[in-house]
């Protein structure tokens, strides 16, 4: 593994997880314009780590930086058939996540066509990035506001959080993901959206109409929808939705304000219901009522080692599984069903501590046992 890659370092690494054990496919030549070309070539490659398809040995993310600023050829509109039809369903899907009082600003955007519809809709909240003077001045002449400048300034530059960032056609021509999405994220409300386009991967085969289209000299990145998820949920972002459209993944990511969204969430879902949990027995607590528990699987167990079910006077424990029978769980026996029928017991409360099986056993206790203690089921 390598360390972080930067805004200074040639690509030598996988720029989604870094790792440099890396698979060949081809080395791809280019003749270059005299004086108007960054580099002659690449290696398309694929980590052996997390699979990520990408050009190996290019020059820094300063250089393609310089390069975008002086050759940009996104300076008129692409009115194609097909593009036009992809920037109008692209403006229904961003108006899907957005309403006209919310803050976008499209990074990469080019001539602004996305930019002057949404404005056409009533959005006023709008900024403009771009490396091209030209069509930052464009815009400005159309009420557009626009800072002509890399993605990697707009923190330098104060750039303050947006409820929408917009990343339309921009990601596969990245040398330095890491900190794109690190200046990414930094420029997102929490809660806020990252609209992306990207060429999909799964379809390069299929859409492909003239040769090595996507190994041009600028698309170096190649994403399916695994990969841009995966680095996303690096940057504590994660797939809000995504849309059907030919040959290209369009997808919105939502940040959130847990690093790990799913586990952090899932966590406090299960500490919620175990609060519950204890709840239920917290007069026993109170009484020291003695006290049987029926079940010592997981839920049980869980309960002993973090709650103040492990202060409850537990005279001792029961479970179905024939294999637990005469051990101890926090000192205490576990014995078979038949036991609960001793005189010893009788009046006792049960605790039922089942994640599945809590009507089974209310069941068998009530209706097998004929024993009429009461019965407290934690879920
Ligand atoms: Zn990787």
């Amino acid at each position: 593994m390598r360390s972080k890659k930067s805004y200074n370092d040639i690509r030598s690494a996988c720029p989604l997880c870094e790792c440099d054990d890396l698979t060949h496919y081809k080395t791809h030549r280019f003749s270059m314009i005299e004086d108007a070309g960054v580099y002659d070539g690449y290696d398309v490659v694929s980590c052996d780590l997390c699979g990520m398809m990408f050009a190996n040995n290019i020059p820094s993310q300063i250089r393609i930086d310089d390069y975008y600023h002086h050759f940009s050829k996104y300076e008129v509109c692409n009115t194609t058939p097909i593009q036009s039809e992809y920037r109008s369903f692209c403006i229904e899907c961003i108006t899907e996540l957005v309403d006209i009082n919310h803050s976008i600003i499209d990074i990469g955007c080019g001539y602004g066509d996305i930019l002057r519809k949404l404005r056409n809709r009533g959005f006023n909240n709008l900024i403009a990035v771009d490396t091209s003077a030209g069509n930052i001045a464009s815009l400005a002449t159309n009420g557009i506001n626009g800072i002509n400048n890399s993605l990697f300034n707009l923190e330098t530059l104060g750039v303050k959080e947006h409820d929408l960032i917009i990343l339309m056609a921009v990601l596969e021509h990245i040398v330095d993901l890491s900190g794109a999405l690190d200046i990414i994220s930094k420029i997102t409300k929490e809660n806020g959206f990252v609209f992306v386009t990207v060429p999909d991967l799964l379809k390069f085969q299929t859409s492909a109409d003239f040769p090595f289209r996507e190994f041009s000299v600028e698309h170096i990145n190649y994403f399916d929808i695994s990969s841009l998820v995966h680095l996303f949920l690096r940057y504590g972002m994660v797939l809000e939705k995504q849309w059907s459209f030919p040959d290209t993944i369009i997808a919105a990511f939502r940040k959130t304000p847990h690093v790990k969204p799913y586990i952090a969430d899932y966590i406090k879902k299960s500490e919620e219901q175990l609060a519950n949990c204890v709840a239920k027995v917290s007069r026993f607590l109170t009484n020291q009522t003695p006290l049987l528990v029926f079940g010592v699987g997981m839920l049980t167990q869980y309960l002993l080692a973090n709650t103040t079910f492990s202060s409850l006077n537990i005279v001792g424990f029961v479970d179905s599984n024939s294999n637990y029978h005469g051990k101890q769980l926090f000192g205490k026996d576990i014995m078979s069903p038949d036991c609960l029928r001793k005189e010893t017991y009788i009046g006792m409360p049960i605790i039922i501590s089942s994640y599945v099986h809590n009507e089974q056993i209310m069941a068998y206790i009530e209706k097998e046992l004929h024993i009429e203690n009461e019965l407290v089921p934690l879920l």
